[in-house]
């Protein structure tokens, strides 16, 4: 009974996102299957960096004109298809943006059942997913014949690449369905940044409501000599100072990082619960009592106006 990976990426490149869906995977019975779908331009060698990943058995390539635009619409009429076709029992995503739009709506397709943000796979029907902002884990058993889940990618470690060509799963297209009309993509906008993308940076640097706007040249001199990506809280947001895109957090993005370095930020649950799986975090506030003390490794308790430029200055 086969699993199939829907493969998340971006401009030509496979997100890690999809090799940790497929260590995800591997807790699952059966051989594991990547479906590709990408507009013409960059289909073949996303196909090929899905074939070339660890324990994949095949992958099946939809490729069409309007599959570039990744339309829920489109991909998950795509994915139904071919889970039908293939008979397959199981469906996996990351929990990514991508994976909380497209998976549900696959979901009422198929008329199946979903079980979202799996931290572990404990058997074939079992999985563990956490709540209230990680306070708490759930156990759901699915008792539809065809299961969907979207896991938490950093819960899982990414799966090797294979390097020898002749190791690489084969790759077999399917016929594109033809798009739905329903919407179309107008214009995609992304923000130019030198800095890394938060959801891959090896180093973050989060920003609460301790630091003023003042004391921002500072911590991007500091974030510049770390390559570290600049995240906020959500009272940062909802002052306006900066936009969604870098909330972290609970209602924001989940993160695990090496290094996690919290200005002036109190330690709310809701944040914790997209930042407490770094593997090292240091806090600085003004605070001794600020909740964020009791997950952090180092602590600061200082101003943050005095605190960033010294740090700065060590480096
Ligand atoms: C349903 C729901 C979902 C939520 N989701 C999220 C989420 O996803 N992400 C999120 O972040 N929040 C979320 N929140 C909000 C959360 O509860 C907190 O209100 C928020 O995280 C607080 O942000 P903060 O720590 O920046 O601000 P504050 O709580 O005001 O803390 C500011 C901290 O800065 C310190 N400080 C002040 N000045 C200085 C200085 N000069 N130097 C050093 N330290 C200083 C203070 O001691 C204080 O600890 C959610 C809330 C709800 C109800």
């Amino acid at each position: 009974m086969a699993i199939l990976i829907l493969a998340e990426h971006a401009e030509g490149r496979l997100d890690e996102a999809t090799r940790r869906t497929a260590t995800a995977a591997r807790s699952l019975n059966g051989d594991i299957h990547v479906l590709v779908m990408a507009g013409d331009a960059h289909a073949e060698t996303l196909s090929q960096q899905a074939a070339s990943i660890e324990g994949i058995a095949h992958v099946w390539c939809a490729t069409a004109p309007h599959l570039e635009a990744q339309l829920t619409e489109d991909t998950a009429a795509q994915a139904q298809a071919v889970l039908e076709r293939g008979g397959y029992r199981y469906a996996l995503m990351s929990s990514s943006y991508l994976g909380k739009r497209l998976m549900p709506y696959l979901a009422a397709l198929r008329g199946t059942d979903l079980v979202t943000d799996v931290t572990k796979i404990e058997t074939e029907d079992t999985f563990v997913r956490p709540v209230y902002a990680g306070s708490l884990l759930v156990v759901e058993r699915l008792k539809s014949a065809v299961k969907l889940l979207t896991v938490r990618a950093n819960a899982f470690s990414p799966a090797g690449v294979q390097t020898a060509a002749q190791a690489a799963a084969p790759i077999e297209t399917v016929p594109p369905l033809p798009p739905k009309q329903a919407v179309r993509l107008v214009e995609r906008r992304s923000e130019q940044s030198s800095r890394p993308e938060l959801s891959r940076a090896r180093i973050v640097i989060g920003c609460g409501l301790g630091v003023g706007k003042k004391d921002m040249p500072a911590v991007e001199k500091l974030a510049d000599k770390l390559n570290a990506a600049i995240g906020v809280s959500r009272a940062v947001v909802e002052e306006e100072t900066a936009s969604s895109d870098y909330l972290l957090g609970q209602t924001g993005k989940i993160i695990a990082p090496e290094l996690y370095i919290a200005l002036g930020i109190s330690g709310a649950v809701q944040h914790l619960a997209g930042v407490k799986d770094s593997k090292v975090i240091v806090a600085v506030n003004k605070d001794p009592n600020a909740p964020i003390f009791q997950i952090a490794d180092y602590g600061i308790v200082g101003d943050v106006a005095e605190v960033v430029p010294e740090l700065v200055g060590l480096l």
